[in-house]
């Protein structure tokens, strides 16, 4: 008989984080392995994490779920990529879109063919050759079931957290997911070796287990608290450590994509959802009040706001391990890194991923599973951490906390990347980081940190056939982008008219 049969799972908090888990759980594991999840109805979740990257799709893959169905109960849009407006100065914006800018001709990256472009002066700006970018500029989306006509737009999703949380709780309940309402009072450890063998709730309850799930959010209360794996403060590379975030009624505009407005001390967030438009606004601590936070955030929305900004605090970092004794760390448990690049639920995701991957058959023998999924955790971390502290760093905005990020020592790995790209806009993806080379390449050339030249592969191509590759690379794109439907059009498609009523 198989070893997981012996596996009783729980999984503390019911968060985005711990409900993902408890499906993906369920799925895989099928019932090979009892799962209990316990939340505090009273503590409630944080609320926020809108916004997705197209990795989401292995999720909604993976568990089986229908689009339209998850577009419908989720209140979800689509998301081409994120514009980024005012961090290189007043009135300049650039996008950080999914997929890959332009076409590659062979084994030329067609950033070295814009690069040699450049400097014989026949290019247009790099986001003039994204076909995302064509289509969120223009507010068209459409996924390949609509059209089969068009190479298909990479995409994830915008969706109201507390629905898709919902989701996925019918999901995993169906599948005999066994839920505990209840507060967790005391986490109870075997005195040999120190392994977490159960939860104390309120009402004098137990929920016993042979491994654990800390999803409790920023509480940590098992690896963090319980088991005491210290927390890397990593806000000297983030240093932003204060969130306020307040939903608005839906603007006309209905955008395919996220918005990361620049602020004197920060940044704002706009996520268009069906219903409404969800926003945000980061900031730190130490060079803006709450309260300047709070009315530069409302004199900023949209539409009108539906309630009063809600303060949320944070430091940027990760637990030393994400895998102790018997316990796993996942969502805000684990660590946070701000949300710019939207990368917090893919990071549960991937952690669940790697995590089923390497669940011996033999539970006694879990140390070398352990040690291997913290130090691939700990790569995939430092290089999401090095990507978003590049878009501080590389900013071209005044104010004193603007120079503090351009001031900032980097990490080596950063610095190295910097390095290479700015002598050849080279970059080369590592270790499975999360983060394509024309992700790097994009947020590069819109923060500005432009190559000095190019690889030589690029001058395979004879100089006075790259205006017209290029040009018409952004024209096949323009012309495309007109053929598809409208962003509203395209959601109505998939929910019918509910979208047209919040209108
Ligand atoms: C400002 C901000 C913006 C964000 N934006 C994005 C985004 O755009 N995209 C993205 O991917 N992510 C985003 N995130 C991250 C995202 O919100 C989280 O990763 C995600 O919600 C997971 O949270 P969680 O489940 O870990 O924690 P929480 O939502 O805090 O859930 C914690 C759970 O633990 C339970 N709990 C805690 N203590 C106890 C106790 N004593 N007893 C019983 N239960 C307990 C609570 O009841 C709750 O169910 C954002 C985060 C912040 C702070």
């Amino acid at each position: 008989m198989s070893q997981l049969s012996r596996l009783e799972i729980v999984i503390a908090g019911g968060g985005t984080a711990g409900w993902v888990a408890a499906a993906t759980f369920a799925r895989f594991l099928d019932n090979r392995a009892s799962i209990t999840l316990v939340e505090s109805d009273e503590i409630g979740t944080v609320g926020v994490g809108e916004a997705t990257i197209p990795q989401i799709h292995n999720l909604i893959i993976g568990l089986g779920l229908d689009q339209a169905e998850f577009v419908r109960r989720t209140n979800a849009t689509f998301k081409l990529g994120i514009e980024f407006d005012g961090w290189t100065g007043q009135g300049r914006s650039y996008m950080h879109s999914f997929g890959q800018t332009g076409r590659q001709v062979g084994l030329i990256p067609f950033r070295q063919l814009w690069l040699r472009g450049r400097s014989l002066g026949v290019a247009q700006e790099f986001g003039a050759y994204g076909f995302n970018i064509a289509a969120a500029r223009l507010g068209r989306m459409a996924t390949n079931t609509a059209s089969n006509t068009v190479p298909e737009l990479i995409y994830a999703y915008h969706f109201d957290a507390s629905l898709f949380a919902k989701m996925l709780r019918d999901y995993a309940e169906e599948r005999g997911v066994r839920r505990v309402e209840g507060r967790i009072l005391d986490v109870e450890r075997d005195g040999e070796d120190g392994d977490v063998t159960a939860l104390t709730l309120n009402g004098e309850r137990r929920v016993q287990g042979t491994f654990f799930i800390d999803c409790t959010g920023f509480r940590s209360l098992l690896v963090g608290k319980t088991l005491d794996v210290p927390y890397l403060d990593w806000s000297r590379w983030l240093p932003c450590d204060s969130a306020l975030a307040v939903a608005c009624k839906s603007s006309d505009a209905f955008r395919p994509y996220t918005q990361a407005l620049s602020r004197p001390s920060g940044w704002q967030w706009r996520i268009p959802l069906q219903h409404r438009t969800g926003n945000g606004h980061v900031y730190c601590s130490k060079f803006m009040s709450d309260d300047e936070a709070a009315s530069t955030l409302l004199a900023n929305l949209d539409g009108a706001p539906l309630g009063d900004p809600r303060p949320i605090r944070f430091t940027s970092g990760r637990r030393e391990k994400f895998w102790s004794h018997n316990c796993l760390a996942l969502g805000l448990a684990a660590g946070f890194m701000e949300p710019l690049e939207s990368t917090a639920i893919h990071l549960v995701q991937s952690a669940l991923g790697r995590f089923l991957n390497l669940l011996p058959g033999d539970l006694s023998r879990t140390d070398s599973a352990r040690d291997y999924f913290n130090r691939l955790s700990t790569i995939e971390w430092a290089r999401v951490r090095d990507f978003i502290a590049l878009h501080y760093f590389a900013n071209e905005r005044e104010g004193e906390f603007w120079e503090l990020c351009r001031n900032m020592e980097l990490p080596d790995t950063l610095l190295e990347k910097i390095s290479l790209f700015r002598e050849a806009g080279l970059v080369i993806r590592e270790d499975e980081e999360l983060f394509l080379d024309d992700s790097w390449g994009q947020v590069m050339i819109g923060q500005g940190i432009m190559p000095e030249s190019w690889s030589p592969l690029a001058d395979n191509v004879p100089g006075e056939d790259i205006g017209p590759f290029l040009d018409s690379v952004a024209k096949s794109y323009r012309v495309k982008t007109k053929s598809l439907p409208t962003h509203r059009q395209f959601v109505a498609s998939l929910v019918g008219d509910k979208v047209k009523e919040h209108q």
